[in-house]
């Protein structure tokens, strides 16, 4: 690739109701350089991961040049409008039934079976009552 310039150039963008500066299209959608994105309103995958958003099946509205110092070469971001984001993993019916149900298994010993309404240690899995007796099954092997 030639050190082409990119020349300012006013035109209707799909995050404001008005024109801006924009440095020209590029294979199709609007090219921005470091700087002029509004950071507001338009993010890189990164970005909108880090908030916690996923594109969300929208096409990229714009498209970010700059130069990264360290590979000293021109690089190219997919921006998206953030408006349009969804969250990242959305809390469906079938995502909240499984989390109870690992939550439940959390909470019922497997020692006595009872749920106990308290989350017990992962390590053990028991209830203070099994964990505390000493007439288990398993009581007798273990260093104590
Ligand atoms: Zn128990």
């Amino acid at each position: 690739m030639s050190g082409r310039r990119y020349p300012w150039d006013l035109r209707p963008v799909p995050w404001s109701d008005q024109p801006e500066f924009t440095r020209g299209m590029f294979e199709g959608v609007v090219l921005l350089s470091w700087g002029i994105a509004p950071r507001d309103k338009l993010a890189t995958r990164r970005q909108l991961r880090a908030m916690g958003l996923r594109p969300g099946g929208q096409d990229p509205v714009a498209v970010l040049y700059f130069r990264n110092r360290a590979a000293c070469k021109k690089v190219f971001a997919n921006l998206y409008l953030i408006s349009e984001a969804k969250p990242v993993r959305p809390m469906t019916a079938a995502r909240r039934a499984a989390l109870d149900k690992a939550l439940a298994a959390r909470r019922t010993c497997r020692t006595c079976g009872r749920d106990v309404g308290y989350y017990m240690p992962t390590s053990t899995r028991e209830c203070w009552e099994c964990e505390n007796s000493e007439d288990t099954e398993q009581g007798a092997g273990v260093a104590a």
